[in-house]
């Protein structure tokens, strides 16, 4: 297996497809517990990379990643377009020079979540897109390593997403517009963990169908 940049086209009409159809429900999250805008901040940076998405299938991945986080970085805003973008910028400067197979995308993707770590100074457990992330760049190093089947892995890494995902419902906050809440922004779901999820799943289920 190995991932080649071609696929890009395909992942980002999954993905636009998945937010679009959950795009109510986002809204309705971020509007919960920060101020609304993360659904409408997320699909202004997907209809950009839709506008290069020919352009990005022609390039090799490190170069396309770093296409991907630029823009993202550039249309996005919010606290979410700076740390999309850090993923896929940090993910291309790892890349570099290398085909993806399974064991160096894990690799790639834990570089970059570390990378999203660092630039918003948060960490599992702060009900925000790291509960999300931080969970499936450990499950993809942990069945690379293990030489887990590539498709079994993308079915670990839904289910991973999902929970992590899920488990951001019974946080309190300590980072983001949400950590201004305190114990009001239980029982809510972080929109960032649930965009995570809903196109960490997109993109596994285009990989299933390949
Ligand atoms: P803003 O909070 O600036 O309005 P968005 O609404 O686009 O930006 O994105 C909010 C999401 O960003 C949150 O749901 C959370 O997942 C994520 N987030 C916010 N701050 C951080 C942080 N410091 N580290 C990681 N993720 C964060
Ligand atoms: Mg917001």
């Amino acid at each position: 297996m190995s991932l080649l940049a071609n696929q890009i086209p395909s992942f980002i009409s999954a993905i636009i497809q998945t937010i679009n159809d959950n795009a109510d429900e986002v809204a309705e999250l971020d509007r919960a517990i920060g101020d609304g805008d993360h659904v409408v901040n997320l699909q202004r940076g997907l209809e950009a990379l839709k506008n290069i998405s020919d352009e990005l299938s022609s390039l090799e991945w490190s170069p396309a990643l770093m296409k991907v986080g630029m823009t993202l970085m550039s249309t996005m805003g919010g606290a979410s377009g700076s740390l999309f973008g850090t993923l896929f910028i940090s993910m291309a400067k790892h890349a570099k020079d290398k085909t993806l197979d399974f064991t160096i995308f894990a690799q790639v993707f834990n570089q970059g979540v570390e990378a999203v770590k660092q630039r918003g100074k948060a960490d599992l457990g702060e009900k925000t897109m790291l509960d999300t992330l931080i969970p499936v760049a450990k499950t993809l190093m942990i069945d690379s390593a293990n030489d887990v089947a590539f498709a079994q892995a993308l079915d670990n890494a839904k289910v991973v997403a999902i929970r992590g995902m899920q488990s951001t419902k019974e946080m309190i906050a300590t980072k983001g517009r949400a950590s201004f809440l305190g114990g009001r922004a239980i029982g809510h779901i972080d929109a960032g963990a649930r965009t995570s999820q809903l196109m960490i799943c997109a993109i596994a289920d285009v990989l299933l169908k390949d």
